[in-house]
């Protein structure tokens, strides 16, 4: 039988799943030393570690049955994935932050640096608020600093990495963000039988 993919995003969201998929059954303990590896067959499963934003992408396209991914990047662009489970793994919330003590300043059009363009540009609109949005891959922090852009939007887990930066959060944009286990439409139908096995195995480690 063809083995089930699973995509991981990697970084937090693998790290924290790990625990969970073991805890499950699922085989994923090579996962936790992967090295360089990227893909790891564990008897009727096939693991594939893969960047957050490519995971969507992989199992939209069919290259994986089953993704574990942050809805932060499900909110980014829509891929008409199935939402199967909450995981309740890498929580945080998307907020707007800039240089501590700074005003905002309302009238003109502000610069964010961010790397999720699209919840930007749809939350700023929401409020009937003009925004240039630069488009960044990493370390926001540094764009204001930089004198780059007047903000940033970026996921916050405990306030850390802002507060080391001399930023400060000013408002929230998503309050609950979590991993998702996602499914691709048609392979979940197809696959139905080892999905629902693993759904079912993962739902009641959650629900413990
Ligand atoms: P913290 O310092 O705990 O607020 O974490 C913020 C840093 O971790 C930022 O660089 C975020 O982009 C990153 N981060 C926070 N939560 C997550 C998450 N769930 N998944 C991936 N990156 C995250």
């Amino acid at each position: 039988m063809e083995k089930l993919t699973i995509a991981f995003a990697k970084g937090r969201i693998l790290e924290e799943a790990v625990p969970l998929f073991e805890k499950a059954g699922i085989p994923v303990t090579p996962l936790k030393n992967p090295g360089r590896q990227l893909i790891f067959d564990q008897d009727k499963f096939r693991f594939m570690i893969i960047r957050a934003a490519d995971v969507p992408v992989f199992v939209k396209y069919g290259a994986a049955d089953l993704g574990v991914v942050g809805k932060d990047t499900l909110l980014e662009n829509d891929f008409n994935l199935f939402e199967l489970l909450d995981l309740k793994i890498g929580v945080c919330r998307i907020s707007v932050a800039t240089i501590s003590g700074r005003r905002i300043d309302r009238e003109r059009i502000l610069r964010i640096a961010t790397k999720y363009p699209n919840i930007t540009k749809n939350y700023f609109a929401g409020r009937g608020k003009q925004v240039e949005i630069i488009k960044l891959y990493g370390s926001m922090e540094l764009a204001p600093v930089a004198g780059l852009a007047d903000a940033i939007v970026d996921l916050v887990s405990t306030g850390r990495t802002l507060r080391e930066n001399g930023l400060e959060e000013v408002e929230i944009i998503e309050p609950y963000i979590s991993s998702y286990l996602v499914a691709n439409r048609n392979l979940f139908y197809v696959r139905n039988e080892l999905i629902a096995e693993v759904v079912r195995r993962l739902r009641s480690v959650l629900e413990d």
